[in-house]
């Protein structure tokens, strides 16, 4: 048994997760939202960094870096009249995450009042949204929810009676997954070619148009509001040192009922199925494996996972990692190989192809993963492969080639003897049918 205890539904700070009441601004009033923002800028922009710092918020895009000491890193000063910037980023694709697009659908003003907030502490003078090309109808409730914020005065000159002029405007993506990385995204809203730079600099030295800028996530900017009203320390109260506050998961794959729902950090795998997803398809011994992160981050097998804490070193000490915390379960029934060299093709995909390791082995990676699933290749191929893996890890401008690297370490290292028993027995599994060219 897990010694956190779930999430109660006082403690949820998206009430509105599944749309039951409307998203618009006079029901988000209703449910809390914008209700005296001015007081809460009103202590000033040092304490509320100092706050998200206390809450320890890591951001919820994957990387789960420190969110008031990335704001902290923006300077309070301008130099040579350059403004700073907010980016939110909305990009939402890795394969299986799905929560800022419920944000968006049914609490876009959380987002909107995080937007002021967040952008008044670190002296941006705009926000710029970057939302993925694909939520269509998500951008339209965006700009709609943008438009009545403007209406209302709560955002533009003097916002929300402030005394503080911000904007905010919504850029829709054209589907590229690298656009997601938030340099690549910074070049898109420029208007170039969404590619990864080098970072350093980090966008907070020299972000969008050469501006000091921050990037955040979606959900990241989506709780200040809530953290500051009811105070760092409650939102510290959850989960474990290094690893506080509530987290949406999305629960995907072989469960009984797949969802998003708000936890507390760190509850046990088999809590959070049972408790919200009904439990695995045909039951706990019908568990496989799982993808605790989004795609990019490696797989765990069942008995490994059935207690571990879901969070950031929870996960990192089985190998893997809570990435966004999009739950991918897999039962008995799911061909392994095969899932693992979609992944791979995704990542072919969608490399930028500007770095060589990423752009030529990302694809010899997919190959070879499909000679496995099909069991045509040769018993040595999976130590090559695996070393190919370690080639490209760590050896690209982005975290691309990382991520297409993980996934196929986690099957080699957990799922060996099936990739051999397919060799030995030439014994393969159906094409992929979007991955045939
Ligand atoms: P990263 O660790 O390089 O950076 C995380 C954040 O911290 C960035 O904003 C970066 O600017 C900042 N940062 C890190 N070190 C810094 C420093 N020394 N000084 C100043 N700022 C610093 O990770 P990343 O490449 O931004 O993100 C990778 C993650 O993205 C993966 O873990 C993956 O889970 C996730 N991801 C999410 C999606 C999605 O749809 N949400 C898609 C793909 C990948
Ligand atoms: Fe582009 Fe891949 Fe290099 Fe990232 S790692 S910059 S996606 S080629």
């Amino acid at each position: 048994m897990s010694a956190i205890i779930p999430l109660a539904d006082k403690d949820r700070i998206f009430t509105n997760v599944y749309g039951f009441q409307p998203w618009n601004l006079a029901a988000a009033q209703k449910r809390g939202d914008w209700d005296n923002t001015k007081k809460l800028m009103e202590v000033g922009q040092d304490a509320i960094i100092e706050a998200i710092k206390a809450s320890a918020l890591r951001g919820r895009g994957g990387a789960g870096f420190p969110t008031g000491m990335k704001w902290s890193f923006m300077p309070k000063e301008s130099r040579d009249g350059r403004p700073n910037f907010l980016v939110i980023n909305a990009d939402e694709s890795e394969p299986g995450s799905c929560k800022d697009r419920e944000i968006i659908r049914h609490d876009p003003h959380k987002l909107i009042e995080g937007a002021l907030i967040a952008g008044y502490a670190m002296r941006a003078r705009a926000a710029y949204i970057y939302i993925r090309g694909e939520f269509i109808r998500e951008a339209e409730t965006l700009f709609a929810a943008v438009q009545e914020a403007y209406d209302k005065k709560l955002l533009g000159k003097n916002a929300a009676g402030s005394g503080y002029d911000f904007d905010v405007f919504v850029h829709r993506g054209a589907g590229a997954y690298i656009c997601g990385e938030e340099t690549a995204q910074i070049e898109s809203l420029e208007g170039k070619k969404g590619q990864p730079r080098l970072k350093p600099p980090f966008p907070a030295g020299a972000g969008l148009y050469g501006c000091p800028t921050t990037v955040n996530n979606v959900e990241s900017i989506a709780v200040v509001p809530t953290i500051l009203r009811r105070g760092p320390t409650w939102f510290a109260s959850f989960g474990r040192e290094n690893n506080k506050g509530t987290k949406l998961f999305q629960i995907s794959g072989h469960v009984n009922k797949p969802c998003v729902v708000e936890e507390t950090m760190g509850i046990s795998f088999r809590e959070l199925i049972d408790r919200h997803a009904g439990g695995i398809k045909g039951g706990w011994d019908n568990l496989l494996a799982v993808i605790p992160g989004g795609s990019s981050v490696p797989l765990v097998p069942a008995a490994q996972i059935m207690d571990a804490p879901m969070d950031f070193d929870g996960l990192k000490d089985l190998g893997s990692g809570l990435g966004t915390a999009a739950v991918i379960v897999m039962d008995r029934s799911t061909d392994i190989v095969r899932a693992i060299s979609r992944i791979s093709y995704f990542y072919k995909h969608e490399s930028c192809g500007q770095c060589t390791p990423c752009r030529e082995g990302t694809g010899w990676m997919w190959r070879v993963m499909e000679r496995l699933r099909e069991g045509k290749a040769d018993i040595s191929e999976i130590d090559t492969l695996f070393e190919v893996t370690k080639q490209v890890e760590g050896h690209t401008i982005c975290a691309l080639g990382d991520a297409a690297a993980w996934p196929i370490q986690g099957l080699i290292r957990h799922f060996r003897p099936e990739i051999e028993r397919r060799i030995n027995e030439k014994n393969g599994s159906a094409p992929i049918m979007e991955a045939a060219e």
